[in-house]
């Protein structure tokens, strides 16, 4: 086992994630898993320049960022699937780096500085990513090279900051650091290591007073922004004095994650609890855009900030990112991903005239490398890490489920084997069914979330009278498990209409958020598929406000389920269908090729009313989410 214990002079984590391996996808989350592994992730290395001949394995192409990002989404999906193709891949990569680490310690390429001085030798950010990947990688395999490859890596890094302090993106992404510092701290238990570590915190930007003062209450305008802006380096912000907290004991620390969270929505935030930037703050019109790391990472940054506060809210939002922006920005079949997603997105295409602040004419198409192709290497991170963070180790030797999606978790409690299954159709249905399996009787302590969405939640054991369960907690099952115990968790959701931008509305139940489902016609424009770049055209009218009671949503809208099919998270396979009434709104249109403002609510019409369907956010790829209401 890679299991480790909280050290003694870092505050424990009040969740400690499972080695990597422990859980295992099942239903619709293995299938998804899989559809990753068979689209770009698992082909990627394959005849992507920057990855197939990156620099990081001695190729002749870009040695920074993207091998390492490809690499840190692969390494869990490799071993969640337990797929021998790509744990070979895998392998090759880090034979290749650990065997070429310099002699003083540091790993990866080193820049050719002889043609000018734009760059410096040595940039810590990427190996930031690196360290992610390697730490993954120990925990599913234990090899001992890691640990040592790391000690070293950290000796060289202590003696280069001290003459080239943390610059551009490793100063504004310094958490991601100190995250991989503490892994080591947590195993070998040398303090340099927290020496380093303060001395990264010390030169990293204070992510902590900027939100405490923040001052980026719009949408930029191009010649403002800065690295302190980019949607990007917010999303791994997020994180930063959560993180911190369990070296500073410092509960401003622990706090401000939330005022940052809470900011960040105030300010910025969309529907499904991301916040824009195309690619910097770029305010709360839902017609702006989210960049695909912004999502990826936002989705870590909550993984991680769980595991160290063990707030049940943060898995809340994780969940809401996870459900419904991270698949409607990827292609059903995850071959191409967009730059910038939009909550109401009427049309991709290469647009001249467009709404974003500095994102490119092609950044909301889906393809290979709409824009730039930060997010073509950076995306495979989303469902793996999701994926791996499901259930937690608890303080009190027990197991906690943090998030939901089928799977099963095996592993040890007290030396002990421990079995659970969690058979479910969630986030598409509100049962979730586990077995606890243990060969020999143990006692210990099962936590489940209990999200602060759902009202009158119950938890039945075996055939026994339901308990209710109260929302925003962790609900604790303390008891003596032997042999095979069933425990079903009921989580009703109910709808509810949240008042968004212009006295709009979105529609929300459980973790989905809902959008219109709009007719589309893909129009491949380059490329050879499977890896292409398309274009796509809305073939219906999107225009419409709702006929709603916003304070009785359940009045007005109706629900259908269906099965869930192979490729769960496209338009025609949705598995929940809502139906509500509605009116075509005709002054509504199109302006600099995105929906044009929202039209404040009450609207009037005189048109037709119609009977619209809405489908989960995460299986469309044109909608509108934030609509206007009929007076
Ligand atoms: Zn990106």
């Amino acid at each position: 086992m890679n299991d480790v214990r909280n050290s003694s002079e870092l505050i424990a984590r009040a969740f400690q994630p499972l080695p990597l391996g422990n859980i295992r996808p099942g239903g619709w989350l293995l299938n998804q898993l899989r559809i990753q592994a068979d689209g770009l992730s698992g082909h990627l290395d394959e005849f992507w320049p920057d990855v197939a001949e990156s620099g990081w394995i001695g190729g002749t192409a870009e040695g920074w960022e993207r091998g390492p990002y490809w690499l840190d989404g692969i390494v869990p999906l490799a071993f969640l699937l337990d797929d021998e193709n790509l744990k070979r891949k895998i392998q090759r990569w880090m034979d290749y780096i650990l065997s070429h680490q310099q002699e003083d310690g540091w790993l990866g390429p080193i820049r050719d500085t002889s043609r000018g001085n734009i760059y410096q030798a040595y940039d810590p950010w990427p190996v930031f990513v690196t360290l992610k990947a390697m730490t993954q990688y120990q925990e599913a395999t234990g090899d001992g090279r890691i640990i040592l490859a790391m000690k070293k890596f950290f000796h060289k890094l202590d003696s280069l900051l001290d003459e080239n302090p943390l610059f551009d993106w490793g100063r504004s992404r310094w958490a991601d650091l100190v995250l991989s510092i503490h892994w080591l701290y947590d195993r070998i238990e040398e303090s340099w290591l927290l020496d380093l570590a303060a001395k990264v915190h010390k030169q990293g930007y204070n992510w902590r007073r900027h939100f405490a003062e923040f001052r980026y209450k719009n949408k930029m305008k191009a010649e403002e922004c800065n690295q302190t802006t980019h949607v990007v380096n917010n999303a791994m912000a997020i994180k930063q004095p959560g993180v911190w907290f369990r070296q500073s004991v410092d509960e401003d620390d622990r706090n401000a994650v939330f005022q940052i969270i809470e900011t960040l929505d105030t300010y910025h935030g969309q529907a499904t609890g991301l916040f824009t930037g195309d690619e910097h703050y770029a305010g709360k019109n839902p017609s702006q855009g989210t960049e695909l790391c912004a999502v990826v990472e936002y989705m870590f940054s909550l993984e991680t900030l769980v595991s160290i506060l063990g707030e049940a809210q943060l898995t809340d939002r994780l969940e809401r990112i996870a459900f419904n922006a991270l698949p409607a920005t990827l292609k059903p079949d995850m071959w191409a991903h967009q730059y910038d997603q939009q909550a109401n997105q009427v049309i991709c295409k290469v647009s001249k005239d467009r709404i974003y602040t500095n994102n490119g004419p092609d950044a909301n198409i889906f393809g290979l490398e709409p824009h730039y192709g930060c997010c073509t290497a950076n995306m495979h991170q989303g469902w793996p890490k999701f994926a791996s963070h499901l259930w937690m180790r608890t303080s009190d030797g027990g197991l906690v489920a943090v998030a939901y999606a089928p799977c099963k978790v095996i592993t040890e409690i007290a030396g002990k084997p421990i079995r659970i299954d969690l058979q479910t159709d969630y986030p598409f249905d509100d049962t979730l069914q586990f077995t606890v399996k243990a060969d020999h009787p143990i006692r210990f302590p099962l936590h489940l979330r209990i999200p602060t969405w759902t009202e009158a939640a119950e938890v039945r054991i075996e055939n026994d009278d339901p308990v209710s369960a109260k929302a925003g907690t962790f609900h604790c099952i303390k008891r003596e498990w032997s042999g095979s115990t069933a425990v079903t968790l009921r989580l009703p959701m109910r709808v509810r209409a949240q008042k968004r931008y212009h006295n709009s509305v979105s529609i929300e139940r459980g973790p989905l958020v809902y959008s219109l489902k709009i007719g589309e016609d893909w129009r491949l424009i380059r490329g050879e598929p499977p890896h292409g770049d398309w274009e796509v055209y809305p073939t219906t009218a999107w225009n419409y406000a709702l006929q709603i009671d916003s304070d009785h949503p359940d009045e007005s809208i109706k629900f259908e389920t269906r099965p869930i099919g192979n490729c769960l998270f496209s338009p025609d396979s949705a598995p929940v269908l809502a139906r509500v009434m509605g009116r075509c709104v005709p002054e509504w249109t199109l302006e600099h090729n995105a929906a044009g403002p929202l039209p404040k609510s009450p609207v009037s019409s005189s048109e037709p009313l119609e009977e619209l369907v809405l489908i989960p956010y995460g299986c469309t790829n044109l909608r509108v989410t934030e609509f206007p209401t009929l007076g």
